[in-house]
């Protein structure tokens, strides 16, 4: 049988190793950039005040007030600032919600950003932006929205807490997972999904286990490059889908609403997708792809039930509506019932069934 795909690659400049974040100054230099506003999270400030002090007079400012979900009003608290500095660059260090802040400046400003991703979620290298006005979040992409250079510095995540790093580390799994069953699929992104699995299954465990072992996060830091690289070049199913609906609608934590449902949406999806399943089976050195993932989960001893998310159970119904709504592309067709038996399963945190 011949092969047909289309592939499309996203302009990308990775600095990865430890130390890297003393080269910030240097790449700023490279865009021509002279003033830079840094992004983070309240807690992360004293880390964003490092990278500041480093940068001398190419630092032009702090903004210390990303939250999750980029609500539209924190992002034009923080124009307002950049303006007001006369920034010509973006500096965000920390997960998916700094870097979300810092996309959706760059959206409404096309300057250049420079991430530090201090979380394995795998935002920094996709073109996409999840945006909350009123309670109502919306995804666009735009070129704009790609950071131009990303630092992996492994220093930067050894302060990431076990239950986050293990939680934060499926949500990039489940990126790769979903890649290798895209309808838009192709050998390259199939190839670094393979990868980017091998490498968070093999190190997740060491992580949670040995929360500053640099080997091991710096393993889990490639993986969650390879599989965010994913996320951002092919289309997403069923389970982001979901995902999106439970954080949306439920307000249940975005990291561990992917791990407790990455089993399930892969049983789901088992018999429809058996080449993707024998990658993925191969990838957690497992003889059956949905057993590997249950054996993982168990191992990071993260939560396995959505009730114990804020999940409420008559909410399974609704939840199950809204997937069918807008549906994305699946390799099983969506069917209603069988959804809600899955999230019924989830709920309980019983063990994933086809
Ligand atoms: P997060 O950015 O919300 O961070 C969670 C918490 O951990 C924050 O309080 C943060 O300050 C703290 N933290 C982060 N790194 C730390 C470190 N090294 N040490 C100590 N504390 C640290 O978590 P996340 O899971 O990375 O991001 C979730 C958000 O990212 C969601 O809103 C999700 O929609 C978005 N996301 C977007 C994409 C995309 O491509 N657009 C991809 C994945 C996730």
């Amino acid at each position: 049988m011949t092969q047909t795909f289309t592939y499309n690659a996203a302009p990308a400049r990775i600095l990865f190793g430890a130390g890297r974040a003393a080269e910030c100054a240097h790449e700023l230099r490279r865009l021509q950039c002279k003033r830079a506003l840094i992004l983070s999270t309240p807690s992360q400030q004293p880390l964003a005040a490092q990278i500041a002090q480093q940068l001398g007079e190419l630092y032009g400012g702090s903004f210390n007030e990303a939250v999750m979900h980029t609500p539209v009003a924190v992002t034009e608290k923080a124009l307002a600032y950049l303006l007001a500095q006369q920034c010509d660059s973006i500096i965000a260090l920390g997960g998916g919600s700094t870097i979300g802040l810092g996309k959706a400046l760059a959206l409404r400003t096309d300057l250049p950003q420079l991430v530090l991703p201090t979380t394995y979620a795998g935002s920094e290298v996709t073109a996409i932006l999840g945006e909350t006005d009123q309670g109502i979040k919306t995804t666009q992409r735009s070129p704009r929205i790609l950071p131009e250079v990303v630092i992996y510095d492994v220093n930067l995540s050894l302060t990431l807490p076990p239950d986050l790093s293990a939680t934060s580390g499926m949500n990039a799994l489940a990126h790769a997972v979903e890649a290798l069953y895209a309808k838009d699929a192709n050998p390259i992104i199939s190839l670094m999904a393979a990868e980017g699995i091998r490498a968070l299954a093999a190190s997740l465990p060491q992580v949670v286990s040995q929360p500053r072992d640099l080997a091991a996060r710096s393993q889990a830091q490639y993986g969650a490059w390879l599989c965010g690289t994913c996320l951002g070049a092919v289309g997403m199913a069923l389970h982001h889908k979901i995902c999106h609906v439970l954080g949306g609608s439920f307000d249940l934590p975005h990291a561990a609403t992917h791990t407790i449902m990455l089993p399930h949406v892969l049983a789901y999806n088992a018999h429809a997708a058996p080449e993707a399943m024998r990658t993925i089976a191969a990838a957690l050195g497992n003889a059956d792809a949905v057993s590997g993932m249950v054996a993982l989960t168990q191992r990071l001893q993260t939560p396995l039930a959505l009730r114990d998310i804020g999940m409420p159970q008559d909410g399974i119904a609704r939840a199950a509506a809204l997937v069918m709504q807008d549906s994305y592309w699946n390799p099983r067709p969506l069917e209603q019932q069988a959804i809600t038996a899955m999230l019924t399963r989830a709920w309980a945190g019983a063990a994933p069934s086809h």
